[in-house]
């Protein structure tokens, strides 16, 4: 007999896939029921943890507006497209992105906890035959100067705490790489994933570690969330936070004040603020690039200096992301 899954994966297991599930749960009108996308090629899927935070019987909430399909989506717009960071161009392998010096990027997995509407890498023809990064890992140990690995995705906590320790184990042989990045948005949705056995890979992995979490507004932290990532500040991984600046979601003075003041506050530092990437679907989510410029002056003339992110834009083709 198989053993009983983790618990996070039958906490995964219970998201809400069926959006009239989710309208049910939100009692939504039948007018704001017509506004939800039935149809779209990116599927819905939301943990039952970030629905119960929705606010009922409105579509005007930033956890709705983030995770929830609206009809929006089949707007069609010309400077909008299927990559538009152009990740394709740069992938070196099937489960390989390098766009940037010293830094490789392995898409983990095709899964995340969670499917946010602007997600950039949406359409990414993942590989998903096979878990297993040989092919990958050959690239890196061959490449000297890949010196920062990062596990990306989709989100690397969707893999197994096995297969995770398995991959860091190959990594930590490979004398070059100094430093490993994790991007995850897993913890907002399923704190859970932060499980004994995951921590124990990092408690004795030799290379640094460091977290990138992905957090757009205050409402999608909570003190199992924070109790959560404690456990690895206290292993001494460096936790940041990049945020997406999102029309209706945080693009106003106080809502990104109260987000950044939140994360400072648990130890988490604010690393970048992206305009939205150019991805078919996402034309009611942009903010111009004036407008964010503004709310970070208001954000210095507020918070500290550390609690300010960079605002960045990827810019298909640079040598890193560009400083707007
Ligand atoms: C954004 C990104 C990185 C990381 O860039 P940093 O500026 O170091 O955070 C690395 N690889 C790819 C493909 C990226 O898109
Ligand atoms: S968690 Fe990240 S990769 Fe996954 S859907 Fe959201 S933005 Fe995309």
């Amino acid at each position: 007999m198989n053993p009983a899954p983790p618990l996070w994966r039958q906490i995964q297991r219970q998201n809400f896939h069926r959006l009239t599930d989710l309208a049910d749960f939100l009692r939504l009108s039948p007018d704001q029921r017509a506004r939800l996308h039935h149809h779209s090629a990116f599927a819905f899927s939301l943990p039952r943890r970030i629905a119960q935070k929705m606010a009922k019987k409105t579509l005007n909430d930033p956890l709705i507006r983030q995770f929830v399909p609206l009809i929006d989506e089949s707007i069609p717009a010309a400077d909008f497209c299927p990559d538009p960071v152009n990740d394709l161009a740069f992938r070196r392998h099937a489960k390989l992105l390098h766009k940037y010096h010293g830094r490789v990027l392995i898409l983990t997995s095709s899964a995340c906890a969670m499917h946010c509407r602007f997600c950039f890498r949406q359409n990414f023809p993942y590989e998903t035959q096979n878990q297993d990064f040989s092919s990958e890992l050959d690239q890196i140990r061959n490449d000297p100067r890949m010196e920062e690995v990062i596990l990306s995705g989709g989100d690397p906590l969707s893999l197994s705490n096995e297969s995770l320790g398995k991959l860091f184990f190959q990594l930590a042989a490979i004398p070059h790489v100094k430093r490993i990045r994790i991007h995850s948005r897993f913890p907002i949705g399923i704190p859970e994933r932060i499980d004994e056995g995951l921590l124990s890979i990092f408690a004795k992995h030799p290379q640094q570690v460091i977290f990138v979490l992905h957090i757009n507004h205050v409402a999608e932290l909570d003190s199992d969330i924070l109790h959560a990532l404690r456990h690895l500040q206290q292993l001494g991984i460096p936790l940041l936070s990049q945020s997406v600046l999102l029309n209706g979601v945080n693009d106003d003075e106080m809502t990104l004040r109260i987000l950044y003041s939140a994360l400072i506050n648990a130890g988490i530092i604010p690393y970048y603020l992206h305009l939205l990437d150019r991805v078919d679907g996402s034309t009611h989510f942009e903010v111009s690039a004036a407008r964010g410029r503004q709310l970070i002056q208001d954000l210095r003339n507020h918070l500290p200096g550390y609690a300010v992110p960079r605002l960045v834009q990827e810019i298909a083709g640079q040598p890193s992301k560009t400083l707007m």
